[in-house]
């Protein structure tokens, strides 16, 4: 039995279970044994790959966006760029090779990094090692200065970020939680709690005996940290996830090892889990936000020009061949164009986003 295992048996034998969104943030982010903790999870060798590591186009896109945010903020002489969940690294770096040909834009510029991997800290510090510009890592956005505005994103970070599942059943809702079925770790179900129920959006609420709705309390407190955040210091948000721009019933909870999909109690801390992000919940919390389709924004800020260049500037044969599949992936309709939301606001400042307009 793996360690990550054990631990959780010794929870679980406690209360007789834990809920799920235990389950995750111990599988995540257990200090020594969770899976972002221990391992570099991105690309062939790895688990899953992520937009920013299939083509540069997507973080040169993005990195495009933020600069036209600050120049619509005035090009303040200073602010953070702050990123959420930065992985490798690879979307900042991509966003900064963008900023540095904008005059006064890396000067301007204070990179801060909400990370709690030490090994995704080291590949993210390597990653920027070339790039002069201030960085800072923080582990939470308590810890984001808050006298200079503040302009954040986040790839595929609100997905890993703890969800909790009920089920409606003929006598209301109850809980989906991690139990021990013999030797074996185990979906069984609980009574509710009533502050738990209370988090099911009002267009679930009348849903049939058997479904599934999932609530995420982690993700929502995440959101009025970073609309407070942003409150304060003034500043313009992006976050890029995969999930539902209305609420939809529905087990999405899922595990990905080696490229594969697994059950999600295989592999404890070995495969990543996560779910579908209720982007329609996220609006709730921001109050005023913009939210569209991942093809569609990058498609509206040039991806397709982008993708002609990076053709034209090819070295080799293989490389030209790459830049057209690595742009399909991120804008096609049964690729990510679609299942991936992109979801961005402003706080402080009067001025329209790039990129979500029809
Ligand atoms: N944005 C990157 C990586 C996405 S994977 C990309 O697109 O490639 C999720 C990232 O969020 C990882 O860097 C992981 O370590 C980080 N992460 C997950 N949960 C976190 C938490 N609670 N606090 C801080 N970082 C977290």
């Amino acid at each position: 039995m793996s360690e990550l295992k054990a631990f959780l048996q010794t929870e679980i034998s406690k209360t007789g279970f834990v809920h799920i969104g235990d389950y995750m943030a111990y599988t995540l982010g257990h200090p020594t044994h969770g899976y972002y903790m221990k391992q570099d999870p991105f690309g062939v060798a790895g688990d899953f790959t992520t937009a920013p590591e299939i083509s540069q186009i997507f973080g040169e896109i993005i990195g495009a966006w933020v600069v036209d945010v600050w120049e619509k903020m005035g090009q303040p002489a200073e602010f953070t760029l702050l990123e959420c969940g930065p992985g490798r690294g690879t979307l900042m770096a991509d966003m900064l090779r963008v900023g540095a040909m904008v005059p006064g834009f890396l000067a301007a510029c204070k990179v801060c990094l909400l990370e709690m991997s030490p090994v995704l800290k080291d590949a993210q510090a390597e990653a920027l090692a070339n790039i002069s510009v201030q960085c800072d890592w923080v582990i939470s956005l308590d810890d984001v200065p808050r006298d200079r505005p503040v302009i954040v994103i986040g790839n595929e970070f609100l997905d890993a970020l703890p969800v909790r599942q009920l089920e409606k059943t003929a006598h209301g809702w109850s809980e989906r939680v991690v139990s021990m079925v013999g030797q074996n770790l185990g979906i069984t179900t609980q009574s509710a709690p009533a502050d738990l129920v209370m988090r099911v959006p009002k267009a679930l609420t009348g849903c049939k005996q058997g479904e599934i709705v999932e609530v995420s309390e982690a993700r929502e407190h995440f959101m009025r940290a970073l609309a407070g955040l942003l409150d304060a210091a003034g500043g313009a948000g992006l976050l890029v996830d995969y999930g539902h721009d209305v609420s939809a019933a529905g087990d999405t909870l899922q595990a990905v090892h080696k490229h594969e999909y697994v059950g999600v109690l295989d592999h404890v801390g070995d495969a990543d889990v996560s779910s579908h992000v209720d982007f329609s919940v996220m609006m709730d919390v921001v109050g005023d936000g913009a939210l569209t389709y991942q093809g569609h924004f990058l498609k509206a800020l040039g991806a397709h020009v982008r993708a002609e260049r990076l053709k034209d500037q090819a070295q080799d044969a293989d490389q030209r061949a790459a830049v057209e599949p690595g742009y399909k992936r991120l804008v096609d309709a049964d690729q990510m164009g679609r299942l991936f939301k992109v979801m961005g606001f402003v706080k402080g400042y009067d001025f329209e986003l790039a990129g979500f307009q029809n």
